[in-house]
């Protein structure tokens, strides 16, 4: 069925899009885009990801500069680190890797992080820009479902979209980012009556609830737009929030898991990161 939304596709346009204003800043200003990961402790798909992050920066013509603390790392070691990459001219935005060791404070680490330079979108400053409707950085997940839903020309305005989940990542921003399109915006959580009768009603159905293929036929109504923002591991490889195969012959349009919304992260991350040294150069 040619029903699927391609992510890898639509993010292969962004980050060419971002190559190309990395190029244009630096022909013109002198200026090269920097990114900074600082990663904590060794957790093994953290160290993938951030390789990831590093590989994308360099393939934009982007700077990248890794930072690597030990799992002992303190909350003081660490902000004070976070002070020093963010006082770096040559930095434009930085992200703390997440999940942080268990002793660390997640929320007064993100914080530190100066708006200006919070390539993740998910400081408190941006949140509550993104909530007053003022310019800054966007969460790179949930801006990447939009730039997907833009990518397909998905009507949005008076849409009825309902997004399961309500997590400070992707949930919240997400319904957010949807009603700044004109949707109208129905947020789903643990404690939701009727999540399946609720869910029938969406025109488009953002799944982000980390429950492997807990949507299913009876979650859709024909011809609605499924997104499915969740990554889970399970032996036999990943799969998404939604059943995939029960729900993609009544989807209008579907993301795969992988390959559906997964590759947009760090394509927005390095969008964001672009635009934070556009800025500091006065663009
Ligand atoms: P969280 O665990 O922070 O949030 C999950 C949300 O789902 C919560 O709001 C929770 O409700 C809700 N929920 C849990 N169980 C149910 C249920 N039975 N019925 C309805 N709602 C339920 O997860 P995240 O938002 O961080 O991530 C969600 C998924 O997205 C995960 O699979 C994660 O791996 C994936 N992800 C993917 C990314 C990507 O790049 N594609 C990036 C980030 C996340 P309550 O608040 O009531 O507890």
């Amino acid at each position: 069925m040619d029903n699927l939304i391609d992510g890898k596709a639509v993010a292969a346009t962004v980050r060419g899009e971002v190559a190309e204003r990395t190029r244009r800043l630096h022909d013109e200003t002198g200026v090269r885009a920097g990114l900074a990961v600082i990663i904590v402790g060794e957790d093994p798909a953290s160290q993938v990801y951030v390789a990831n992050k590093h590989k994308a920066c360099e393939e934009a013509g982007m700077h990248s500069l890794q930072v690597e603390m030990p799992a002992t790392t303190t909350q003081a070691e660490l902000e004070a680190k976070i002070d020093e990459v963010a006082a770096d001219p040559a930095i434009h935005g930085m992200i703390v890797q997440m999940p942080l060791p268990d002793h660390l404070d997640t929320d007064a680490a993100l914080n530190r992080i100066p708006f200006e330079k919070d390539a993740d979108g998910l400081t408190a400053d941006a949140m509550g820009r993104l909530m007053t409707l003022q310019p800054g950085p966007l969460p790179c997940t949930p801006a990447g479902v939009m730039e997907m839903l833009k990518a397909y020309d998905v009507e949005m305005r008076g849409a009825h979209a309902v997004v399961v989940g309500r997590s400070e990542i992707v949930g919240k921003p997400q319904a957010h980012l949807l009603l700044k399109e004109d949707c109208t915006v129905t947020i789903c959580h643990s404690r939701t009556r009727d999540l399946e009768g609720i869910c029938r009603q969406a025109d488009i159905l953002v799944a982000a609830v980390g429950r492997p293929r807990m949507l299913g036929a009876d979650h859709v109504k024909d011809g609605a737009v499924v997104i499915d923002v969740g990554i889970n591991r399970l032996e036999d490889g990943l799969c998404g929030d939604v059943d995939f195969d029960a729900v993609q012959p009544k989807a209008r349009l579907i993301t795969p898991v992988p390959g559906g919304v997964g590759p947009m992260t760090i394509a927005m991350l390095l969008k964001n990161t672009v635009e934070a040294a556009e800025r500091s150069a006065g663009r």
